[in-house]
């Protein structure tokens, strides 16, 4: 698909649902087709999606070959499927341009969690981060992020999310022009009907996409990745802490208005001491924060160590005991290399592409 293929013939993925609608509703009238039409297609998009106009097959023939010639529906193709013993699913999309981006639905209990990626890459080179290693390659588009809960879902049998997360590749609000209509796509009824509150975005704490969320009259839920409790170690940790210091960002998250979380990962003997619990707790009592504690996923080849299981318990101990709630995350998919950015640097690694046939379980070594 080239971009002038793109500029002439707009991607019906790309429009939130009032702007997919109207268009398509001026192009019905156009045609002398009655408005109701334009609902229907769009119903096509993510409720009972389906990937060509072909298929659409409660229109006309004629109408469909119509549609074909003014619009396109992408998708995405998936390059490797992935299975983890815990059940797990990692995907690695290939886009348009040849950009690999990734997808993670975990399941547990009655949750079915997905992982998405907001950008191809990541400018922000956070120390302990796989993503940060490949650097920044673009922004992904509405039809990419939201694209991804399409794509899981029309599998057969189709994943359904209950929740999402942006703690895939790249940073969310450093695209909000692409992940603002997102958010739009994936919470209204007519688009993917996911309620607000099971919607998270993950930030290193991009101060004027904090506003911009707040300014979303949705309760979307808003994750801070702090990772260190003074600037000092922040710094070395997450180079953006220069242009975002700990104390602006905390001061965003009071602002806030809804309750916020803190992602802290445990960086063995870096950022898991006790004089750490002890900082951290008085940054997240300030904002009234949430605490999640994220065993560090390893792999990656980042020079850091997991911090031991009974100093994480100690550590949440410690913060519980200065008032603070927290929770200590599940690593999940460990032997899929499921953490931000593994699967796709894995692929870089290789000689040669991995086939899709290749798909299926991986089991720990
Ligand atoms: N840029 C956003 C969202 C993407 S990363 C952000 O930084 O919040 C999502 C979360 O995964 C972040 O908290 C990030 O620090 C964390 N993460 C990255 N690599 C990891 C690893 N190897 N193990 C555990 N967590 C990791």
């Amino acid at each position: 698909m080239t971009s002038t293929d793109t500029a002439v013939r707009p991607d019906l993925l790309d429009f939130d649902p009032d702007a997919a609608i109207a268009t398509l509703r001026e192009w019905m009238e156009a045609r002398g087709e009655p408005a109701y039409r334009a609902t229907q297609v769009f119903g096509r998009l993510w409720q009972r999606p389906v990937s060509t106009f072909e298929e659409m097959s409660e229109l006309p023939k004629a109408l469909r070959e119509a549609l074909a010639e003014s619009f396109r529906i992408s998708s995405l193709e998936t390059a490797t499927r992935q299975r983890s013993t815990d059940g797990t699913e990692k995907f690695l999309f290939r886009l348009d341009d040849g950009q690999f981006i990734e997808t993670v639905a975990i399941p547990d209990g009655d949750r079915m969690t997905f992982c998405i990626s907001s950008q191809a890459g990541c400018a922000l080179k956070c120390a302990f981060c796989a993503t940060g290693v490949m650097g920044f390659q673009r922004n992904l588009r509405p039809s990419e992020i939201a694209g991804q809960v399409r794509a899981l879902r029309m599998l057969t049998p189709p994943i359904i999310p209950t929740n999402i997360v942006f703690m895939g590749m790249g940073e969310p609000l450093m695209n909000w022009k692409g992940v603002n209509p997102t958010l739009t796509l994936l919470n209204d009824p007519r688009g993917l009907g996911i309620g607000a509150r099971h919607i998270t975005i993950s930030t290193v704490g991009i101060l004027p996409g904090i506003v911009a969320l707040s300014e979303r009259p949705e309760q979307f839920r808003l994750a801070i990745s702090i990772h260190a409790p003074t600037d000092a170690l922040r710094k070395t940790l997450m180079p953006v802490n220069t242009k975002y210091p700990l104390a602006e960002v905390v001061a965003a998250a009071k602002h806030f208005d809804r309750r916020v979380t803190f992602e802290y990962v445990m960086l063995g003997g870096v950022n898991d001491q006790p004089e750490h619990s002890a900082q951290l707790a008085q940054l997240a009592r300030e904002c009234r924060a949430f605490v999640n504690l994220i065993p560090l996923h390893p792999g990656g080849g980042m020079g850091f160590t997991p911090t031991p299981a009974p100093v994480i318990t100690a550590f949440a101990k410690s913060l519980r005991g200065r008032g603070v709630e927290t929770a200590v995350r599940r690593s999940r998919g460990l032997d899929i290399a499921a953490a931000c950015g593994q699967l796709r640097t894995e692929r870089l690694g290789r000689r040669t592409p991995i086939a899709s046939h290749e798909d299926g379980e991986v089991h720990v070594a």
